[in-house]
């Protein structure tokens, strides 16, 4: 899941090589209760339904980037599947995923998926490698991972050829059941890292000490990192190190990471974009609970027990479609000069902006010229 981030550890710089795990490992699937998509308007943006207006004060959390250069340029996603097997199993759940996106917000016509050249040597060896996201399908591990946003090439990290997504065919096999349906979602998880979003639950403002000490009042009491699997063992190899590394296993995630071990993929990030970052979440609505990018209570739990409460005790689920937050969080990515901070902009041709009549009106009156 964080093959690099050994070295990571060692050179900080390279933390967009960093590759974010999903929620489906051997997890307990629930179907979701609700998958209508949401309604959109004439523009393609997701209708605001006021029951879910809570969600603008939500934050997402993402890729915090010094250059443009680290998201996708033309805010599409260049692509192309490593094997002819990969895209035949793959293509239709990664049209559906994208498609899920699409229904919760994200314009089809700005967010865009491209792929670039054909499947097996013409992909992995394409000229633009370094610019184009190589879908693969795992089959060594059960869960499936991609990189965050589009990471840069870096003389430091000779193995990283360019941006990567690692899909988890046993799981697609899935698809069509209620199984399957989280395996969609999760692959939109998975398009959530690749537009540059992290886990919803590691923004450290969320975390209570020693894990941060932003003061967040929403984690940390109840984390029980010993049930994340490999725990032991983990334990026993950072011991042996005799670095006393053991101490801090599961209170930073960049010495989880050091050992590989997924708890890193629970502890918050050190440094993130998000909305308003430097308020402590001093309350549980600061949560956005409904976001994709979040980790069910007890998925990945090797004991069945959860890995992840609440500090009131409360267990929560993962989410099978993106939330408004989520596609919040890639449009202030995306588009820096609109943060959407009262929610989204209603625009003059949606029937719901005040200059609806003069915008349609104008185009009438130019009509034949
Ligand atoms: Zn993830």
């Amino acid at each position: 899941m964080v093959t690099r981030l050994l070295r990571l550890t060692l050179l900080g710089a390279l933390a967009t090589t960093a590759l974010c795990g999903s929620h489906a490992w051997e997890t307990k699937l629930q179907e979701p209760a609700d998958t209508r998509p949401l309604p959109v308007d004439a523009a393609g943006y997701a209708i605001k339904d006021p029951s879910r207006e809570h969600q603008f004060r939500k934050r997402w959390i993402g890729l915090r980037t010094d250059s443009t250069e680290s998201l996708w340029p033309e805010k599409t996603i260049s692509y192309c599947y490593s094997t002819s097997e990969a895209k035949d199993k793959l293509a239709k759940f990664i049209k559906q995923a994208t498609m899920l996106w699409h229904q919760a917000g994200l314009h089809k016509d700005v967010y865009k998926y491209k792929e670039v050249a054909n499947p097996g040597g013409s992909c992995t060896g394409y000229s633009n490698r370094a610019n184009t996201l190589v879908i693969n399908v795992r089959t060594d591990k059960p869960y499936m991972d991609s990189t965050v946003g589009l990471p840069l090439l870096n003389a430091r990290d000779t193995e990283y050829k360019g941006p990567t997504m690692n899909l988890d065919y046993e799981n697609a096999r899935f698809a069509w059941t209620a199984r399957g349906q989280a395996v969609v979602a999760t692959i939109a998880h998975e398009f959530g890292h690749a537009w540059g979003l992290y886990h919803e639950h590691q923004n450290r403002y969320f975390w209570n000490a020693p894990v941060s000490f932003a003061n967040g009042v929403i984690f940390g009491d109840k984390f029980d990192c010993a049930a994340i699997p490999g725990y032991m063992e983990v334990l026993q190899k950072a011991i042996a190190d005799g670095n006393g590394d053991e101490r801090l296993l599961c209170v930073s995630k960049r010495m989880a990471d050091k050992y590989n071990f997924t708890a890193g993929q629970w502890l918050p990030w050190r440094t993130f974009k998000s909305k308003n970052s430097y308020y402590a979440g001093q309350s549980y609505d600061d949560v956005d609970w409904e976001s994709i990018m979040l980790y069910g209570s007890s998925d990945g739990s090797a004991t069945g027990t959860p890995i992840l409460l609440r500090n009131d005790g409360q267990s929560f689920q993962s989410n099978f479609r993106p939330s408004l937050g989520d596609v919040e969080g890639i449009r202030t990515l995306y588009e820096p000069a609109n943060s959407f901070s009262g929610g989204f902009p209603v625009l003059p041709n949606s029937s719901k902006s005040p200059f609806y009549t003069k915008f349609i009106n104008m185009f009438k009156k130019n009509k034949g010229c």
